[in-house]
């Protein structure tokens, strides 16, 4: 028996020495200092960044890619989606979110994450942090799966169910229809029961805690925004909140949230606020086409007033100095574009906004990483971090429009494209 197995354990002790990866890098990016390194090399082992230099010696064994006309950056990050989430147009009166709730298994949902988290990693981005509306933790399960390596995708940070006020995001549902949006929403009234809250989401496997703070007739006050705060800090987890503006957005910048999610209707004087306690924010900034295939679905949202009010939040909170992270927030899919391709629509309203490329640049990948809380991990094309990375072919410090054209995509030191 000892003997059979002893050419199994001889070739398992050569398998032991994992193969090396040499990227050679025409241009690397480093989007958190805005800089390009000419002609770098890249050394990949066991799944991480082992060494980066110009000088760098590339193993004889190693497999060597040659990416000497590109710009090598590291991927792309997400930081307001939802995976599993495609909110389906709904029959006349009825709202959408709740229509997808009664007509969606988990199990259908679940399949859905898998697509969209394919899609995503494919096109470079390579982290994401899914922020609620996942019937009953499939949000979870996809992380599972992409963990377990079943399939491909970013890094998943799942949030659960969201923590709301009574009712979730849903709007005059009779009392014979029974709770239903609690698949996807926690009920939660007062701190005792958000701290409840938050520590349920922690044991279904939530690693950021969302809430919605102003859906409904009873925003949060900043002693509940603390008390999530409070409870998901113990538990090394940030707080995303769902915010428009006014009152509300006092009491969750009062109660000191990690982000702001959407925040169209901050003033300066709240950015100001935000920017001094080092709140992100997510501001979900919607291109007018976006808005304007939401309205056929929302009867009230007024698209261009909306556009135009984005348009202006994104340029205050850039010259102020707020720190943002990009979040798509798409969950509907127009005619002749996938999810990806609405995602990069976004960059159109960045310029629009001002942003620099280098700006733009940064709060799509580095402040991302930042906020996710990973950015010890990855995020950044460096030593003893993941063998994460991608490349465009031009220099997206001065087109950033380049980051629609990824041709490159290594996750995890595993090529999953190439030019
Ligand atoms: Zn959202």
């Amino acid at each position: 028996m000892f003997k059979k197995l002893l050419p199994i354990l001889l070739l398992c002790s050569a398998c032991a020495t994992a193969q090396t990866v040499a990227v050679r890098a025409g241009h690397l990016v480093d989007p958190a200092k805005g800089t390009v390194a000419d002609n770098q090399i890249i050394l990949i082992r066991d799944k991480k960044i082992v060494e980066v230099g110009a000088k760098v010696a590339i193993p004889a064994d190693a497999v060597v890619v040659d990416l000497s006309q590109q710009w090598v950056l590291p991927g792309l990050v997400d930081a307001h989606t939802h995976i599993t989430d495609n909110t389906i147009p709904s029959p006349p009166g009825a709202s959408t979110e709740d229509h997808t709730l009664n007509t969606e298994s988990s199990g259908f949902r679940t399949a859905r994450g898998l697509h969209n988290a394919d899609l995503m990693v494919h096109a470079g981005f390579l982290a994401l942090r899914d922020v609620g509306n996942n019937m009953n933790f499939t949000d979870v399960a996809v992380e599972q799966a992409v963990e377990t390596g079943w399939f491909k995708g970013p890094t998943i940070v799942p949030a659960g169910k969201i923590i709301a006020p009574f009712g979730g995001q849903s709007h005059k549902i009779s009392p014979e229809a029974g709770p239903f949006w609690r698949n996807e929403y926690v009920d939660a009234d007062g701190p005792e029961e958000i701290r409840k809250a938050v520590r349920m989401n922690i044991y279904y496997g939530a690693k950021v805690i969302k809430l919605v703070s102003d859906n409904n007739a009873y925003p949060y006050s900043v002693e509940e925004i603390k008390a999530a705060v409070t409870e998901a800090h113990a538990a090394g987890r940030k707080v995303a909140v769902h915010v428009y503006g006014g009152v509300s957005a006092d009491n969750v910048i009062a109660g000191g949230a990690d982000s702001i999610e959407h925040g169209f209707d901050l003033t300066d004087d709240q950015l100001k606020k935000m920017k001094a306690q080092g709140m992100f924010l997510v501001g979900t900034d919607f291109p007018l086409e976006h808005l304007a295939a939401f309205g056929g679905m929302v009867p009230q949202l007024d698209a261009q007033k909306t556009a135009d009010n984005t348009i202006r939040r994104l340029s205050s909170a850039n010259r102020i100095g707020v720190k943002m992270a990009f979040g798509s927030d798409v969950v509907t899919e127009l005619p002749g574009e996938n999810r990806v391709d609405m995602m990069f629509d976004f960059l159109r309203v960045w310029k629009k906004a001002g942003v620099s490329a280098p700006d733009t640049l940064r709060a799509w990948t580095t402040n991302g990483y930042e906020l996710l809380g990973i950015a010890k991990e990855q995020g950044a094309i460096a030593a003893d971090l993941a063998g994460d990375m991608i490349a465009v072919p031009e220099n997206p410090l001065v087109n950033i429009d380049t980051l629609r054209k990824v041709d490159f995509v290594m996750k995890d030191g595993e090529i999953l494209r190439r030019p």
